[in-house]
């Protein structure tokens, strides 16, 4: 086998997991450890895809090697060397420690075989339950087979615009990228029949140009189809092309939590909420009883994602409230949650705001664009 820089050789791994697995050193804001340890494939030729919320996309990246992801360094570790360092943490007794691995793909024609390869090192070395983060647009229902019998227990799907004029406008064909609305969900629906309901989450990245509305379809579709819902809040990357558009008021972010843990664990329905002429949550479809009961539990707001996937402080700095709490919020934290919750600001972050956002930084098939509409052509 040759021994490349490149995955599956070598893997990228998150600040958080380089820190947990004793690379380099840190700390964790109210010691908010990482309980699942985030890779990240590597190619020197990088991502194909073009996705304009990236800062790996294919156009505007710089070189495919140093680049960041959720605003910090994804360092290159050997895959051995990452291997040896989570099977340390076998047998310490501790109850805190990495009990799961997600392994992200990127959008590379060698990332097929990598995945697969990286997954069944990885497992056979500690048995971990993992998680693949894939692409369906190279990750047909065949390769799915090969990547559950490779020893992934789940799989994640990040579709991240939560509609699909969004979704053609950063990902797809308007951004020059190879994704398609369509593939993305016919590859969830493969992913819950190759692993089962439960087993499936995707993620949506909120803030980025959709309405509330818009986000709690999709959850309610998710579900309907056996596949969870992990959110995440817009951040702007450094060097991407939307690093000057806005992130979502943090009221925003809280009810589409709020209506995603109500979907996600079957206490209401997209179709039992009320929206007002903005396109935001103005009743949740629930008694204010239960709504209260389920509130005052805090787990809406901790961070949703496969078992173990905390994420700390992938929404902000660690200076900021967490938008994902990497903890059960109690008390004044709750309380604050709750103003949020309440709080209607004007839908100033909409899709139409992004298409002028967008129409001096991209190409000349965008600034053609004259409506959301002509997103779906
Ligand atoms: S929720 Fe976490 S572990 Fe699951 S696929 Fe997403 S990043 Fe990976």
């Amino acid at each position: 086998m040759s021994y490349s820089s490149e995955s599956p050789d070598y893997i990228r791994l998150s600040t958080a997991a380089d820190i947990m697995l004793g690379f380099a050193s840190g700390r964790f804001f109210k010691n908010a450890f990482p309980f699942c340890i985030n890779l990240l494939l590597h190619f020197n030729d990088g991502c194909k895809a073009n996705c304009l919320y990236c800062g790996q996309a294919r156009e505007i990246a710089s070189s495919p090697t140093c680049k960041t992801l959720i605003r910090v360094e994804w360092p290159l570790r050997g895959l051995n060397e990452v291997i040896e360092a989570i099977k340390k943490f076998d047998h310490n007794g501790c109850s805190l420690r990495p009990y799961r691995v997600c392994v992200s793909s990127i959008t590379n024609p060698k990332a097929l075989n990598a995945e697969i390869e990286v997954i069944k090192r990885i497992y056979d070395a500690t048995k971990l339950p993992i998680s693949a983060l894939i692409t369906p647009t190279i990750f047909t229902k065949e390769a799915m087979k090969k990547l559950r019998d490779a020893g992934a227990e789940r799989i994640g799907i990040a579709i991240d615009c939560a509609s699909e004029e969004l979704f053609n406008l950063l990902r797809g064909v308007h951004a020059r990228s190879p994704h398609k609305w369509s593939r993305y969900l016919e590859g969830v629906v493969e992913a819950v029949e190759v692993f089962g309901k439960g087993k499936v989450g995707i993620h949506i990245i909120v803030g980025l140009g959709e309405s509330e509305k818009d986000a709690v379809r999709l959850i309610q579709w998710a579900h309907d189809v056996g596949a969870e819902t992990h959110l995440f809040s817009f951040y702007p990357e450094e060097g991407s092309v939307l690093d000057g558009w806005v992130r979502p008021p943090i009221s925003q972010y809280r009810r589409v939590q709020l209506a995603r843990y109500l979907i996600n664990a079957e206490l209401s329905r997209y179709e039992w909420m009320k929206f007002n002429n903005e396109g935001q949550i103005s009743d949740f479809g629930v008694s204010r009883g239960v709504l209260n009961e389920v509130i005052n539990t805090g787990l809406p707001f901790v961070t949703s994602g496969c078992p173990g996937c905390n994420r700390p402080y992938a929404n902000e700095r660690p200076s900021e409230r967490p938008r994902n709490y990497p903890y059960i919020p109690r008390g004044k934290e709750l309380n604050i949650i709750i103003r949020e919750l309440n709080t209607y600001k004007p839908f100033t972050n909409n899709l139409n705001a992004l298409i002028e956002y967008l129409r001096d930084r991209v190409s000349k098939d965008l600034r053609q664009l004259s409506s959301p509409e002509a997103l779906t052509r």
